[in-house]
């Protein structure tokens, strides 16, 4: 049994009528969909207006499917009756993200999800219950604690439970202490533009710009007065403790380096800075004596400008939703 496409049309041209202004957007909720996500009902909440078509029985006519609906939700490798709790879902998912609809914004932020990562384990009254203590952190009232505590809790439990979203969080919040960038400048005509617009967008440090003669430091200076330029990689690491980790980027894979994606997992595990070393020459990078992790961008040879490798590292490893 099926519902039939002219009816189904009927249907939509009603709901329709009821909008005067952009086309709605239309969705059918189908285990044969793509599986919902937080990044779906983010772009579903950003529409004017949805109508969900929901299916029973066997589902609804593949010719409407084709003509009308502009996206097949499933809400996972499960079969129901009908299409009417997978719209509750949707229609409950998206409205935590209008304004208002949660009292505090800051608490849909640090739900599960929003930034691509699970959430911290939560406690409430009484401090013991059935021989189990709310941890002592939790009461001292001391904030930055507390939401280090939170923050750290959070990743562990990504990194155990769910892995698999590293890839696609937004990582730079859960980062518990300051990131760093250098870069090893050799020619006086490198394009550097934006580089301080990046550090800014991603929540950066004044960027390092190490040069090895004086005429390109004076030069550097005057182009980049953001930047803090200096002489020897060597002056760079007296702005760290032994705790940082380095992470020293390539284009393309060299012995011993790791995935962009395997260097992020790192960077969330890490308890302390981080500094991202780029070079246009990369044979500078592997000369450096310090330890540190080699990261590659891409599995094969693909030339791109410096400042625009530069970005796309920050945007993988530190991820912007
Ligand atoms: N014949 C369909 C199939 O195998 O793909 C299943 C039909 S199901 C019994 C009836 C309706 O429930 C579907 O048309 C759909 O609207 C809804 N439904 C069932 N499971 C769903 C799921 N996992 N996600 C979203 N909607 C689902």
């Amino acid at each position: 049994m099926l519902f039939a496409a002219p009816q189904l049309k009927d249907a939509l041209d009603f709901a329709q009528s009821k909008f005067e202004t952009s086309k709605p957007f239309v969705i059918f909720p189908s285990p044969q969909g793509a599986l919902v996500s937080q990044e779906i009902i983010e772009s579903l909440a950003k529409q004017e207006h949805v109508i969900i078509f929901c299916g029973h029985y066997e589902g609804i006519d593949e010719r409407f499917i084709e003509k009308y609906v502009d996206l097949e939700i499933s809400i996972g490798d499960c079969v129901l009756t009908g299409g009417e709790i997978p719209a509750m879902l949707i229609v409950d998912a998206m409205s935590r993200l209008v304004p208002g609809v949660v009292g505090k914004n800051k608490a849909v932020i640090e739900d599960s999800f929003y930034r691509g990562m699970l959430d911290n384990p939560n406690y409430t009254r009484p401090f013991s219950w059935e021989g189990l203590d709310v941890p002592e952190i939790l009461l001292s009232g001391n904030e930055k604690e507390i939401s280090k505590w939170r923050r750290n809790e959070a990743v562990n439990r990504t990194l155990t439970r769910r892995p698999d979203l590293i890839s696609r969080a937004s990582i730079r919040e859960y980062i518990s202490d300051g990131v760093n960038l250098a870069v090893i400048v050799e020619y006086e005509n490198e394009n550097l533009s934006g580089l301080n617009d990046m550090c800014k967008a991603y929540d950066l440090a004044r960027p390092f710009l190490i040069a090895k003669t004086r005429e390109l430091r004076e030069a550097f200076k005057s182009s980049y007065p953001e930047a803090k330029v200096l002489g020897q990689i060597e002056k760079l690491y007296e702005n760290f403790n032994d705790n940082v980790l380095v992470v020293k980027v390539f284009r393309e894979p060299r012995k011993n380096s790791l995935h962009s994606l395997e260097v992020k997992r790192r960077c969330l595990e890490h308890k302390g800075k981080i500094l991202f070393v780029f070079s246009e020459n990369e044979s500078r990078l592997e000369e450096l004596n310090i330890e540190g992790l080699l990261c590659y961008i891409y599995s094969e040879k693909i030339n791109v400008p410096l400042n625009v490798m530069i970005g796309i590292t920050l945007d993988r490893l530190l991820g912007k939703r």
